[in-house]
């Protein structure tokens, strides 16, 4: 049994959003045509606390984009954004949401950031998608979503080391390349660890 995990294709990652991912919104269609194709479709949502750490806001002489120690882990400061109940935090309106199965939320523990669909960035707490695709005798997921070199990559690499055979579709993705060439490093890594990468 294969899924198409929709990752993070929220408001706030659109053109127009509080994150905006340039060209964010092409994702949706690709999103859409694949979702027939699948008996099974997992939606991601970052869903944060209005006082998440990982948001510059919340750190005084800090600017957005710095990156600092939380938690023991390295911390990009981001904008506020996906805030739980807002517009920006809701699934793009373009996306055929009826075709969406479950819905996991994630980022949803004031203190650390979750770029993976399946863990925190400490890889201590779950957030369910493992025990829901085994639940449901998922073997093989694709990925199409946001963004590529953050949560699409995070997400990809747990499906691998969960055991998932693992494909991410590469117009189906988009990146916030803080740092030119963060998405062509993403998309070699996720290669590396064994992710097929597929138009
Ligand atoms: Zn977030």
């Amino acid at each position: 049994m294969k899924a198409l995990l929709l990752i993070d294709i929220q408001n706030d990652f659109l053109p127009d959003g509080a994150l905006a991912v340039a060209e964010g919104d092409q994702v949706v269609p690709v999103a859409n045509r694949l979702m027939s194709e699948f008996a099974l479709v997992v939606a991601t949502q970052d869903w944060h606390p209005s006082d998440h750490r990982s948001f510059a806001s919340q750190h005084p002489r800090r600017h957005i984009r710095e990156v600092i120690n939380l938690s023991g882990f390295e911390q990009v400061l981001w904008p506020d954004h996906c805030m739980q109940g807002s517009h920006g935090a809701k699934l793009a309106p373009g996306l055929n949401l009826g075709e969406i199965d479950f819905i996991i939320q994630k980022g949803t523990d004031v203190d650390i950031d979750s770029y993976s669909g399946f863990f925190d960035n400490d890889h201590r707490k779950s957030t369910g998608l493992e025990a829901l695709l085994h639940e449901q005798g998922v073997q093989e997921v694709q990925l199409v979503g946001l963004a590529t070199d953050y949560c699409v990559k995070f997400t990809a690499l747990d499906a691998i080391s969960q055991g998932f055979k693992t494909s991410v579709v590469l117009d189906g993705i988009r990146g916030v390349e803080l740092t030119p060439g963060d998405c062509e490093r993403a998309i070699q890594d996720m290669r590396l660890a064994g992710v097929e990468i597929i138009q």
